[in-house]
Formats: structure tokens, sequence, C-alpha cells
């Protein structure tokens, strides 16, 4: 684990107060450009509007800003950047330093790599620590900041700030319609006019926080083909008949080698796209679609933790999953090795390799005795037959927890319909979508973030050649 800071602080914090009022005065002063902003009602125009101040959105508003743009930021929320605010634990997990396109899942996989490499995890991170912003490395290449999410969101706030951005917030947005040399917005504000749109209001995940399907409506309103929108790194359910045996084993966590089954009786498009991602994958001939060796928490009404999550993102209704319960031992072997002789309780012996609780559980589920049964009186072929069962756990999860408990949504603006260097729609002039909404869905691990930072600075930049 690594351990850093930059120098000195940016500046006071203002993240967790009230959003900036509209028509923030920017820092520095200076006059403002003719037409830009003004009172409630009146006409403005800018060279971009931005609607959805979250990740993407302020880092495309700052860049676009600090070039020389009038850009105006809009969001409906009463407080800014509340998926920032609780990303990551309350510490925002905000980009991973191993990123490669190899993280991401789209229909077009490689999508994602102008943008990923124009603006890296280091850029982002050279921001961070510019800002004085302290921050640490936990497992897998996944930096956090060291006290509290809050401090990412003053950044993007600062930079806006800097970039004499203008904000309507909270502000609904009624209507889009392409207008003279660009857009005309109906808003709660009243009407605003830009040259540029883009379209940074997130996927559909937490709707208890705002979030919404706007950018796809405005996607399809405009003609653009869309993705099929799913819940992504999600909690798996299962049948609660199905699942009572395991209900019992709430709360027990371990580590796990988890793959999804492509086409076991789903539609298996998302699942095609996707890469072998952990040990054990392409262990049984015809490679599975992903597999990851992560941490798996039992729940009272099925799956949960890392594992799942990632898997989830792969998972199409219908198909199973399939669980190495004990990645990295050989349980057959442990087993019969330890038979000759041997006084022990088959379920004692288990819960040496497994912890305790899940290896009872399990044994109690098995036919016969094996609960009870000594080691020395279970046949090899029973003994072979368990350990086939614990090493390749197949089973069928009903669905998914839903958007309410998803961190991100998967699908969105079809990339077929973007220019991967500008995120401009190919076929209408003026019109960018960035972030969550674009049909690119990192893993777990900091890269949904690095995703919205990078797509927002190539949109961002190639508005301002
Ligand atoms: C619990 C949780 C934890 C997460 N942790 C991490 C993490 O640690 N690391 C990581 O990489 N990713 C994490 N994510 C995912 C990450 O938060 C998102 O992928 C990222 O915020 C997407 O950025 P975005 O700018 O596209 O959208 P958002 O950040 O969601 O911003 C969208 C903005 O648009 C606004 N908006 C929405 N609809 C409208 C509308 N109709 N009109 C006006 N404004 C609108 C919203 O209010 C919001 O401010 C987490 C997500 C959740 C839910």
């Amino acid at each position: 684990m690594s351990r850093r800071s930059g120098p000195g602080s940016a500046g006071a914090p203002l993240g967790g107060r009230p959003p900036p009022p509209r028509d923030a005065e920017p820092r520095g002063g200076g006059p403002r450009p003719a037409g830009e902003g003004g009172p409630r009602g009146k006409r403005a125009g800018f060279d971009v509007a931005v609607i959805g101040a979250g990740a993407a959105g302020m880092m495309a508003a700052a860049v676009a800003g600090q070039r020389g743009l009038r850009v105006v930021l809009i969001d409906h929320a009463e407080r800014l950047a509340e998926k920032i605010r609780i990303s990551g634990g309350g510490r925002c997990n905000f980009t991973n330093i191993g990123t490669t396109p190899a993280q991401f899942i789209s229909r077009n996989p490689h999508f994602c790599r102008s943008a990923l490499s124009a603006y890296g995890p280091r850029d982002f991170l050279e921001l961070v620590e510019r800002h004085g912003i302290r921050w640490h490395e936990k497992h897998r290449g996944q930096l956090f900041c060291d006290d509290s999410s809050e401090r990412i969101i003053d950044m993007l706030r600062a930079e806006c700030d800097d970039a004499r951005v203008a904000w309507r917030m909270p502000c609904s947005v009624h209507t889009v319609e392409r207008a003279e040399g660009g857009f005309r917005l109906s808003t709660s504000d009243g009407g605003i006019e830009a040259r540029h749109l883009i379209l940074a209001t997130g996927g559909m995940a937490i709707p208890q926080l705002g979030a919404t399907d706007f950018a796809l409506r405005i996607a399809r309103q405009f003609g653009l083909r869309v993705v099929e929108p799913r819940p992504a790194l999600v909690p798996l359910v299962f049948d609660a008949a199905q699942w009572a045996p395991f209900a019992e084993l709430s709360g027990v966590a371990l580590e796990v080698v988890l793959s999804n089954v492509p086409g076991a009786g789903g539609g298996g498009e998302a699942a095609a796209q996707g890469r072998p991602g952990g040990r054990g994958a392409g262990r049984k001939g015809a490679a599975p679609a992903a597999a990851f060796l992560e941490d798996l928490l039992f729940t009272h009404r099925g799956l949960s933790g890392p594992a799942i999550l990632q898997i989830s993102s792969y998972w199409n209704p219908g198909e199973a999953i399939e669980i190495d319960l004990a990645p990295g031992k050989d349980i057959a072997a442990e087993l019969l090795a330890a038979k000759p002789g041997s006084r022990q309780q088959l379920a004692t012996v288990l819960a040496g390799l497994w912890p305790r609780r899940l290896a009872d559980q399990w044994l109690a589920q098995e036919q016969g005795d094996m609960a009870s049964a000594r080691l020395a009186d279970v046949a090899d072929r029973r003994v072979r037959a368990l350990a086939e069962r614990i090493h390749r756990w197949r089973l069928t999860p009903s669905g998914t927890a839903g958007y309410r408990k998803a961190e991100v949504m998967r699908g969105g603006v079809d990339t077929d319909e973007l220019d991967q260097r500008s995120m401009q729609a190919r076929r209408v002039e003026g019109l960018y979508f960035v972030g969550e909404a674009v049909d690119v869905t990192g893993w777990l691990g900091g890269y949904n973030f690095q995703w919205a930072w990078a797509s927002a600075v190539a949109c961002a930049r190639a508005l301002a050649q």
C-alpha cells in the first residue's frame, strides 16, 4: 500500500454545502462575455451547455471553460455530485492506476481506447495532487481519498470556478430542441441557448439520488440508437425457495472464483463481449465470458460482495453462474489425502479448509448423513463428487437487486453513434454524450470514474479545437 499527499490545499472545502448559486461569479473576476448568463427567464447564449453536474459533467465544463469557451452547467439536484459523495464508501475510489480498455464492457470494446489513452489515471492523479488531496492505494491499483470523497467534489468545483462556468442548479430541463446554430433548452430557469450540448446525466443507478434516463431519452429523440440499459455492479437474488437452505449463511464471506455461463438460457450478447477476467477463466474448455477472483458475501436474499458485483455486469437474465468456492485448493485431493486412518468427522476436516459455518451447512445439504459421517467411512467417489460441487457450484439467479442497489447502469447510448475522439453524435452535429450515459461500463475498482474523466476531457478538448 502506498500513501502520498500533494502540496498544500487548493482552497476551502465547498462540497457538502448547498449547490452554488445560479450564475455564481467565477473566481478571478474579469468581465463576462456579452450574452452569458442572465437573470431567470432571459435567453442566454453559451458556447456549451452541459446537462448533469456529476463526475463527467463537471470535468467537461471545467476543461471546456479553461480553454476559453463560455459554459453553463445545469443539474436538477439539490446537492452537488451525490454519486461522488457516496462513492467508495465515502472515500471515492477515483481511479484505478492499472486502467486499460480490457476492464470495460461495451458492444464495441475498442471505443474507450482513444479517450483512455489521451487522459489516463496518472493525468487525473496529477490533478488530485495539484489540489493537495491526500490519497492511498488499496489493493489492485484502486486509488482512494484518505479522508473524504468531498475533496474530489471540492476539486471539480474549484476547477469549474477557475473556468468561469455559469451554474443553473437546481434546474430542470423540460425540452431540448435544435435551434439555429445550436440547441435551445427550456428549463425551470428559463430558456438557455448554446452552440454545443453535452449530455452528462449519467445512468439510472440509485434513482433515490435523482438518477434518470434523461440522456437516453434525448438520444432517442435525436434518432440515436441505445443499447438496452440494465443494472450492473449489483447484487444477484434468487428464488426464495431455492435460496432457503443458504439463507442461514447470511454474513459468511470468502474468496471465490466466479464466472458467468453465457448462453445457459439467456441472451448472452453482452457476455459474449466480455473478456476472461481472473484466475480460473477458461478452465472448462469452452471459456466463460468472464471470471473474477474476488470476495463473495452470502446474504438473506442471495449473493453480494465484489465477486457478484463484478459478474453481474456480464450476467443476463436466465443465465447460470458458476462459483469455485475453494479457488487454489484441490478439495478432493486434500480430503482423500487426509482419509487413511482418519477418525475425524468429514465436517471437521472440511472446516479446516473452509469457513466452519459453510462446511456445516454445505454438508447438511448433501444426500446421506454427510454432516455426521466420519471421513474414513465416506466412499472416494462421494468425496470427489462433493469436491466437484464445491469447485463448480452452478446456480441460476432469478434477477438482480435492481437500480436501487446497483452501482452503475450497463448499456446506454450506442457507441456506433458516437465519435470516439470527441464523443460527438455522428449524425447530430454539436450533440455530445459523456460518462455513464454511454455504452461503456467499467469493472468495480475505480474504472467508472476514470471513464467519466477521460470521456469528458476528450469531449471538452475536441470542442475547444
Ligand atoms: C454507491 C455507489 C458507489 C460508487 N463508487 C464508485 C467508486 O468508488 N469508483 C468508481 O469509479 N465508480 C463508482 N461508482 C460509479 C460512479 O459513481 C459513476 O459511474 C459516475 O458517477 C458516473 O459519472 P457521470 O458523470 O456519468 O454521472 P453522475 O456522476 O451520476 O452525474 C450525473 C448528474 O446528472 C444529474 N442528472 C440526472 N438526470 C438529470 C436530469 N434529468 N436533469 C438534470 N440533471 C440530471 C444528476 O443529478 C447528477 O448530478 C459508484 C456508484 C454508486 C451508486
